[in-house]
């Protein structure tokens, strides 16, 4: 069967060979002399959403690397220099130009003909700190942009492996299909909210709230190793209390701490909105199912009905 989809792409492809004698051989029946003639596509993801992104659509005929380990959290993680080296070599490296600086400077001076900047892809929002670049990177937190990039990826790999065309563009369709769904269940589930301020860790929202009518306000910036100032504290602990808002998002990748002083200087409480920058380590859940997880936390929290 996957005979159907090979495609030589001289140095930039790892033979079939390899993955399968990798996982344990002819479990699907590929005989030797089918496995040897096979290729996959070997593609980067600077991090989470887009490793998932590039698996729903490239499934068995790519083989994606992330560059950020599971359970970090990838806004300034550094790349070793083997990392920097494998750039170089890889079919594709999908980022999102702004988001982790590292990878920004190693596709730049390695590896920009290989590149493909989901930035470009969507509507940007300006950034809430013009301090913090032009633009908010978290584009991922919309259902509506991650179907722009599945989109952007899908093209890309096409014209990568024109011969998987069909492969490719049925699982783009079948994942475009839960993204529409995921984006119905947002618009159905967040339309009464009695309150439209989301007081989160960091400005990583900005696309959902915008998408579903909310404001965000975050405590720290863009980035969540930034360390929000006394005063920044006090005039976000004044609106909490003067709005009536009742919940605190903190992170699963970020420590708690701060949503905890406002919570506790404001009377409300906390709970846990993933920004999906990354997965715990060892999680069995997927993009899919962390934002619907969202969308429960935000309906309690938000009160909606
Ligand atoms: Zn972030």
């Amino acid at each position: 069967m996957l005979n159907k989809f090979v495609v030589p792409i001289s140095a930039t492809v790892i033979s079939l060979t390899m993955l399968l004698s990798a996982c344990s051989g002819a479990e699907n029946g590929a005989t030797p002399a089918d496995a040897s003639s096979a290729s996959v596509v070997a593609v980067q993801a600077a991090f989470y959403p887009l490793e998932f992104l590039a698996n729903e659509i490239g499934g068995d005929l790519i083989q994606v690397t992330a560059l950020a380990a599971a359970g970090a959290e990838p806004h300034d993680m550094e790349l070793t220099p083997v990392q920097v080296a494998e750039l170089e070599k890889t079919s594709l490296i999908i980022y999102i130009q702004g988001f982790m600086p590292a990878v920004d400077e190693a596709i730049a001076s390695q590896a920009s003909a290989n590149s493909l900047d989901l930035a470009t892809a969507v509507p940007l929002l300006a950034a809430s700190d013009a301090n913090e670049g032009a633009y908010d990177p978290h584009i991922w937190l919309a259902p509506k942009n991650m179907i722009l990039m599945a989109t952007a990826v899908s093209d890309r790999l096409i014209s990568l492996a024109p011969a998987n065309k069909d492969y490719y563009t049925a699982n783009t369709k079948t994942l475009i299909s839960k993204l529409v769904a995921l984006d119905s269940e947002f618009s159905n589930g967040l339309e009464n909210c009695q309150q439209k301020t989301l007081v989160t860790s960091h400005d990583a929202f900005g696309y959902l709230t915008s998408a579903y009518g909310f404001q965000q306000l975050g405590i720290a910036g863009l980035s969540p190793e930034s360390e929000p100032s006394p005063a920044r504290l006090a005039q976000i602990s004044k609106l909490v209390t003067d709005q009536g808002i009742t919940t605190i998002y903190y992170e699963t990748l970020v420590s708690p701490a701060i949503a905890e002083t406002v919570a506790a200087e404001t009377g409300s409480t906390t709970a846990v909105l993933d920004p999906i920058e990354g997965l715990a380590a060892g999680s069995t859940d997927t993009f899919i199912t962390v934002m619907q997880a969202n969308l429960k936390t935000l309906i309690k929290g938000q009160s909606c009905s």
